[in-house]
């Protein structure tokens, strides 16, 4: 047992005596002196507890640790608590909410913690260093942290996620190059000027003849959404198009979707009179109108259409065959295709007007940071339910079996590319066409095309290969924006990162509302062999019993 001096000094007999201790060390700290006085008439005592200033000492300074989180553990002690400060590669390092302290155990003297990394890529690789700081001196420690290996980028810009597996980097580059060469010859020979990068000539559309009435009254686009109202994502690129991966199921020509008897229904243009501009696609303006004699029963209703301006020969053919795959894809969760208007430019699509337009919007505009909805006399909080949520979910979820019952894979399934009409009715209402003002959710390859990485499973960003499964895993993204509120996956990280984190095993978090039942799903969608996958089916059908077992009040979404 360590020895503590004690030495009594007496300075004058009726006052002042002090006692010097020596021999002490931190550990003493808390421990309690009692001074003790006696004579003949009696006796008297006074206590105190030590209180040892001292300087700082960092204890341990551990290599990073992988629990939840990524952590690197220290211990220190000093007295008064030191001040803790961090610096990476010699740079002070700006604590935030996925870069900070936590102290998890305090004691007399010690702090036990650690510095904790959300998603820590390999830009957060490299030296640490720890300084603890006190008025009474300082101390200072390092060690070196490697989280993620650093991307290649080849001599094309051209990133390959295949950093340490040659025969990987061999086999991508290779898939790169070869879908740039493909792509080169598309564009070269047809010069395209939509999505509709299809080939094949028939059109099953006759041409009529109506070419004289023009397009009727467009407003000024007065109600042209603008970027800050699509959120943080939204990058308006103007009338930029931008080329895109096809999806070769719009180059079947036998299957379910495409049957050789398809009739595009042909709306005349003197009956569309468009009313305002609702949105920018990849390919063209997207409008509001009105359609007259669409259906026996009504005179004239509400629909949205797309338009395809200065489109080349090759362009109206990719124009027609896609008319030609809408009509064919009929569900209550497919959003409704009416028909075609190709008597002069611009080329028109016709479909059902979804009065909420895209559900990332409305997702972001019914979240937490959403201000208040004044309704007259009182504001009406319009933050989404839980079960509003699930109800949102199982319609895309029914929307997506469908799909997969015609052997179509998406693609590109995320809720950018879902539609909300009234009563919270949810509609898969995009094939791809939304990427001018959602460009940040894609990441650009090659320099020409986009790639929706973070709705990518491992296989399509390692091979490209899309099937039901890789539409799966966007389905287990879908959900997961669903229940953050619009956010944009992985919107803390570079598309680079992204593309490290998803080839390494890295799954999205549980967002803060979201059941457990409902983040379960989504692991079961983010195996990363796709036939561990859920099917989608079994999908749709949890969803289905979640979304009954919380009934969904729609009054305030009408
Ligand atoms: P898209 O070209 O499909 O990406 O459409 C661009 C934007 O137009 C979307 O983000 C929606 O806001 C809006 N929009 C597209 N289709 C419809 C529709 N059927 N009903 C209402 N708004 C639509």
């Amino acid at each position: 047992m360590k020895k503590i001096i004690m030495c009594l000094q007496v300075k004058s007999v009726d006052t002042e005596s002090i006692l010097t201790l020596s021999g002490l060390s931190p550990d003493d700290n808390g421990r309690a002196i009692v001074c003790s006085a006696e004579n003949m008439v009696g006796q008297t005592e006074a206590s105190l507890q030590l209180n040892i200033l001292f300087a700082p000492t960092i204890l341990t300074l551990l290599s990073p640790e992988r629990d939840h989180h990524w952590c690197i553990p220290f211990t220190v002690t000093g007295n008064p608590k030191p001040e803790l400060r961090w610096y990476h590669n010699n740079k002070p390092l700006q604590e935030q909410d996925y870069i900070r302290t936590m102290i998890h155990v305090t004691t007399e003297n010690q702090q036990h913690g650690c510095l904790q990394l959300v998603n820590p890529t390999h830009i957060h690789n490299g030296e640490y260093k720890l300084v603890a700081e006190n008025k009474y001196g300082r101390d200072e420690k390092n060690i070196s942290a490697q989280f993620l290996h650093p991307p290649n980028i080849n001599h094309t810009g051209q990133y390959s996620v295949f950093s340490h597996e040659s025969v990987y980097v061999v086999v991508g580059i290779a898939g790169v190059a070869l879908i740039g060469c493909v792509l080169m010859v598309i564009i070269l020979k047809y010069g395209r000027n939509s999505k509709f990068g299809i080939k094949g000539s028939s059109s099953v559309i006759s041409n009529d003849d109506d070419s004289a009435s023009p397009l009727h009254h467009v407003s000024n686009g007065n109600n042209t959404p603008s970027s800050s109202e699509m959120g943080p994502d939204a990058v308006i690129i103007g009338m930029t198009k931008i080329p895109v991966i096809e999806n070769p199921q719009y180059f079947r020509n036998s299957g379910s979707m495409l049957k050789s008897n398809t009739f595009v229904q042909h709306i005349k243009r003197h009956n569309i009179v468009l009313k305002r501009e609702l949105g920018e696609g990849a390919f063209g303006k997207v409008f509001l109108a009105e359609c007259y004699n669409l259906t026996p029963d009504q005179e004239k209703i509400h629909v949205a259409v797309k338009t395809l301006k200065e489109a080349s020969e090759s362009g109206r053919a990719d124009f027609y065959r896609e008319a030609e795959l809408l009509t064919n894809l009929q569900h209550e969760h497919i959003v409704t295709f009416y028909g075609v208007c190709v008597e002069s430019d611009p080329l028109i699509m016709v479909f059902e007007y979804m009065k909420h337009g895209d559900l990332n919007k409305f997702l972001r505009s019914h979240g937490p940071d959403a201000v208040l909805m004044a309704d007259g006399q009182h504001s009406i909080l319009v933050e989404l339910t839980q079960s509003q949520m699930l109800h949102i979910a199982q319609q895309i979820a029914a929307g997506m079996v469908y799909l997969a019952s015609q052997h179509f894979v998406h693609r590109d399934l995320a809720t950018r590319n879902c539609l909300v009409g009234e009563n919270l009715l949810v509609k898969i209402g995009d094939f791809g066409m939304s990427r001018d003002v959602y460009s940040s959710d894609y990441y650009r390859v090659g320099g020409h095309t986009m790639l929706p990485i973070r709705w990518m499973p491992p296989e399509s960003i390692m091979y490209r290969r899309f099937t039901t499964e890789s539409d799966v895993w966007s389905l287990g993204v879908v959900l997961w924006e669903i229940f953050t509120y619009g956010k944009q996956p992985w919107y803390q990280l570079s598309n680079n990162e992204v593309i490290e984190c998803i080839t390494q095993g890295r799954v999205l978090q549980r967002p803060r509302t979201c059941p457990k039942e409902v983040y379960d799903l989504m692991l079961g969608c983010w195996q990363r062999e796709p036939y561990m996958r859920l099917n989608i089916k079994e999908i749709h059908s949890t969803l289905q019993s979640l979304a009954k077992a919380s009934p969904v009040y729609l009054d305030i979404l009408g």
